[in-house]
């Protein structure tokens, strides 16, 4: 057996895939390098990447300024307890993000992963209307469509439907879903397109701690789009209904949909806001939780006194040095006219899709490329027929999508595109 085979039999021996079965995995690829915008497999294939590792690696991979930041960080120490302990690298990126996100915006609390990150924001809700004496604001609004991660308390707002949880409802606490937002990105949003999530508010109000909604892009529930203006509608019910308002900016953050974030196209600041994924340009995990002012003072007036949470990994040196790094890359280039080239070549390159029998809808907005079949793809179908096409897309349901790193020349969008339409075409 080659080393290839031997390394791909104890892979399905011993470990454990995302959402996949133990004893009947599909096919892996064996991936050894990863440079720029390519994904090296162990047979020698150089595939495009346009999943950025779900959406994480907005710089490419192996990015010397990162690099540096990774090295020089573990000269100094990988990593140090947070508790009674703080350092360089986590103030500087505390300061950052609130630099970056709306004034309210204050205090940051960081953890290990976005799912994480969406436990500390409900926790965060939970314990403000405790402080406040209003114990029985202890339940959430979520929207249809919306993914908010994989642990308990965050699986608890995902869409119960087409959710991938819905498994667990019977132990998951309940909380109401308000239909997904039907007003398209750039249509006007009308009070109807509220009405339930009016309706909710004005029924639930008095046990609802927070509202929490991804802006404007629905990610993993479906990579749906909608119109800027319902969150501004939110914002001003929320505050109506004296509920807390989260932004799950987990997969928009850090110019995604061409904003540094998503909140910046309706100018909205929510109370809480949830970031992860590109954080740290896809080189380790890390997640953030920030909050207002008002908020912070609230949980720290009321009892016991403190936020109730603090992972063993919280702040780690390495994760906050590199996401600095990543951060200031980001901001020391036109990251904004990257991502407007990208919605550009995307729209051109995946509109050929649209006239395809298979495909329902064909949608773009920042460096997000959308083909929505009318039935679910069979991935492993269709998974190997873009590696022979030399480019790395890992669809899920009816979505074909791709997410490219912000790096992507325009010959390789090409390159990538081509390869979606035309897998497409042989459904
Ligand atoms: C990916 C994602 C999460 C979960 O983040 P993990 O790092 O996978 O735990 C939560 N919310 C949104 C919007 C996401 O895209």
């Amino acid at each position: 057996m080659d080393d290839i085979q031997k390394l791909l039999a104890q892979d399905r021996s011993h470990l454990w895939h995302p959402y996949a079965s133990a004893l009947d995995a599909p096919v892996m690829f064996p991936v050894v390098a990863a440079q720029g915008v390519h994904l090296e497999l162990a047979d020698g294939r150089s595939l495009i990447d346009g999943m950025a590792s779900w959406w994480c690696a907005i710089h490419g991979y192996n990015h010397p300024l990162l690099n540096q930041a990774a090295t020089e960080q573990l000269q100094q120490m990988s990593h140090v307890m947070f508790g009674g302990l703080t350092h360089p690298a986590a103030v500087k990126l505390g300061s950052l993000l609130v630099k970056l996100t709306p004034k309210p915006l204050s205090h940051v609390f960081l953890s290990d992963s976005g799912s994480v990150s969406v436990e500390v924001a409900l926790k965060m809700a939970l314990q403000y209307w405790q402080s406040k004496g209003r114990p029985g604001k202890s339940h959430f609004i979520a929207l249809r469509n919306g993914y908010h991660g994989d642990t308990f308390g965050a699986m608890s707002v995902c869409d119960p439907i087409t959710g991938m949880h819905h498994l667990f409802s019977e132990v998951l606490p309940r909380h109401w879903f308000a239909e997904a937002p039907a007003c398209a990105f750039d249509a006007v949003c009308t009070e109807d397109h509220l009405a339930d999530m009016r309706r909710l508010l004005e029924m639930h109000c008095s046990e609802v701690a927070a509202v929490i909604v991804e802006p404007v892009v629905q990610g993993a529930g479906g990579m749906r789009f909608y119109s800027p203006d319902y969150l501004v509608q939110l914002q001003q019910l929320c505050t109506e209904h004296d509920v807390l308002l989260i932004f799950d900016e987990i997969a928009t953050g850090f110019g995604r949909t061409g904003k540094l974030f998503a909140l910046e196209h309706a100018q909205v600041c929510p109370d809480l806001l949830c970031l992860g994924k590109a954080l740290t340009g896809g080189y380790v995990s890390l997640a953030a939780t920030l909050c207002s002012e008002e908020v912070a003072a609230v949980i720290s007036a009321g009892d016991p006194g403190a936020l109730m949470h603090g992972p063993t990994f919280m702040g780690n040196p390495l994760a906050c040095s590199i996401a600095c790094a990543s951060i200031e890359l980001l901001l020391s280039q036109d990251w904004r006219q990257q991502v407007l080239g990208l919605q550009e070549q995307l729209q051109r390159g995946l509109a050929p899709a649209a006239e395809l029998n298979a495909v329902a809808e064909v949608r773009c907005l920042g460096a997000i490329g959308v083909i929505e079949l009318k039935r679910p793809v069979d991935m492993a179908r269709v998974q190997p027929m873009f590696v022979e096409r030399g480019v790395w897309i890992r669809p899920f349901g009816k979505l074909v999508y791709t997410m490219p790193p912000y790096i992507m020349d325009s010959i390789q969008v090409a390159a990538l595109t081509a390869a979606m339409v035309e897998v497409i075409a042989t459904l």
